[in-house]
């Protein structure tokens, strides 16, 4: 067990010991030093009531005050105060009707949810209080509810998509019957905020047992209200999921979930032909667009969302390796270079997730991303129309081009032109040529 309180700890202890209120460490932080980690934050439960703890600080929050929680900004940590309490009735399963204080420590575990959260440690005496048997569960590495797995979970509903969240984080597994409780009652999330629901979906992708957890919460029916999709698209969570999984960088963002609903489209536009060939027509587009539909609805941010869409509509992209430098310069100028190495990456995780034929290959993926690379970094390279050595003024005033959208067609024109041969950026040869394409195509038609 991970025994260290730090000094701070210690110290914050000792100013509610010396007003006679009890003070115990709870939650994550318990249940990390049993697992002999490090706590990552510090949530406490206190004898004092909430206003007995205010005048005790200087620099106090009070976050959640009618629940009891007061955040408190001590030697520049941030400690989580909440005094103890049971939940009232719950008649949504989402809150509670009412929250009471409760009289002792004891009273206050009961109400939480898992037994690995239920433990505290006392930060007088520095024994470990653990009434639910959490110390033998976490030892057991299983996931078991406090008290019986349907009413913990009828209570509120949240706790169905954090048991799969802890299974997911530390490679537990969830106790038999909390699981038939979560496969009955899973419907029950909708009574959830999507905010909630999010969160605890994004602390799954981002977990160590990502595929694991992704996969026991698809089987309970966790996901089912919140993203049926999956359900609609059961042939292909199994890649789906491997491929999230894969793009894990701590941080969920449009990369991730684009790995996540890439082809969540595929099985919706599985065509076969008379040969029995299977294709799946324009399942990037519709993709792209179930793809935004599903992270508005869990409301992503809309940075998240508009990246993630763009990667899943052009995650066929097909600049294979042995292309010219022309392609890899128009798949630059069609994505940006950006969402260029994301593409690429994109790529590697869906064929590390797949045995089958997939272009280019995972070798061939390091090779294409030194070549974007290349490419982008080579001075002589234009990729949009504001790296060409001439610009519209230029057009319009030393060549006489009317104002207008014709002015933005020779320009689209003269990228295209150097796309395909980077040598023509120049300013002499792309007057010479502007003045050729307004000439020759653009002011015979305005005669007419
Ligand atoms: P993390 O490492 O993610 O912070 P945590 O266990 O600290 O994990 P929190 O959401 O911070 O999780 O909650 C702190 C504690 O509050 C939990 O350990 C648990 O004892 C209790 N708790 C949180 N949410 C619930 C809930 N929905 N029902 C019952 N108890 C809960
Ligand atoms: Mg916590």
């Amino acid at each position: 067990m991970y025994l260290r309180i730090p000094l701070t700890v210690k110290k914050f202890a000792k100013i509610f010991h010396d007003h006679n209120f009890e003070l115990f460490l709870v939650g994550g932080a318990v249940r990390n030093m049993v697992l002999n980690r490090k706590p990552k934050d510090w949530d406490f439960a206190t004898s004092a009531l909430p206003h007995q703890v205010l005048p005790l600080f200087r620099k106090v929050i009070p976050t959640g005050i009618e629940h009891g929680t007061i955040t408190i900004l001590f030697e520049g940590f941030s400690f989580e105060v909440t005094t103890y309490r049971i939940d009232g009735e719950y008649s949504d399963s989402r809150r509670p009707n009412s929250v009471t204080f409760a009289p002792s420590i004891l009273e206050d575990l009961s109400r939480r949810d898992f037994t690995m959260n239920a433990m505290a440690i006392d930060l007088g005496t520095g024994t470990l209080i653990d009434p639910h048997e959490g110390q033998k569960d976490i030892s057991l590495k299983l996931i078991r509810t406090v008290g019986r797995a349907g009413d913990r979970f009828k209570e509120d509903s949240l706790r169905i998509v954090r048991a799969i969240r802890f299974s997911s984080q530390l490679g537990f597994d969830i106790e038999e019957d909390a699981k038939q409780q979560i496969r009955n009652l899973s419907e029950n999330l909708e009574k959830v905020s999507v905010e909630r629901f999010r969160d605890e979906f994004v602390k799954i992708l981002e977990s160590e047992f990502c595929f694991e957890g992704l996969t026991l919460g698809f089987e309970l029916g966790v996901f089912d209200v919140w993203i049926p999709e999956f359900r609609t698209s059961a042939s292909i969570t199994n890649h789906l999921f491997a491929c999230a999984c894969n793009l894990k960088d701590g941080e969920v963002r449009g990369l991730q979930l684009a790995g996540l609903l890439h082809d969540i489209a595929k099985p919706l536009v599985q065509t076969e032909d008379l040969l029995g060939t299977i294709s799946f027509p324009n399942h990037d587009g519709i993709g792209a667009e179930m793809t935004q539909a599903i992270l508005r609805r869990l409301k992503f941010p809309n940075d998240v969302i508009f990246s993630a869409t763009k990667l899943v509509r052009h995650h066929m992209f097909e600049p294979c390796i042995s292309e010219s430098p022309r392609a890899i310069r128009r798949f630059i100028s069609r994505v940006g270079f950006e969402d260029a190495l994301r593409l690429v990456a994109l790529r590697r995780a869906d064929i590390l997730a797949k045995i089958g034929r997939l272009t280019p290959t995972v070798e061939e993926t390091f090779i294409l991303e030194e070549r974007i690379k290349r490419s982008h970094n080579d001075e002589t390279n234009a990729f949009s129309i504001g790296d060409l050595k001439i610009d519209g003024n230029i057009l319009q005033k030393d060549i006489g081009i009317p104002k207008g959208k014709m002015i933005g067609a020779i320009l689209k024109e003269l990228l295209e032109t150097v796309l395909d041969d980077p040598t023509q950026n120049d300013e002499v040869v792309l007057r010479k040529l502007s003045a050729e394409i307004y000439e020759s195509r653009w002011k015979p038609l305005m005669r007419n």
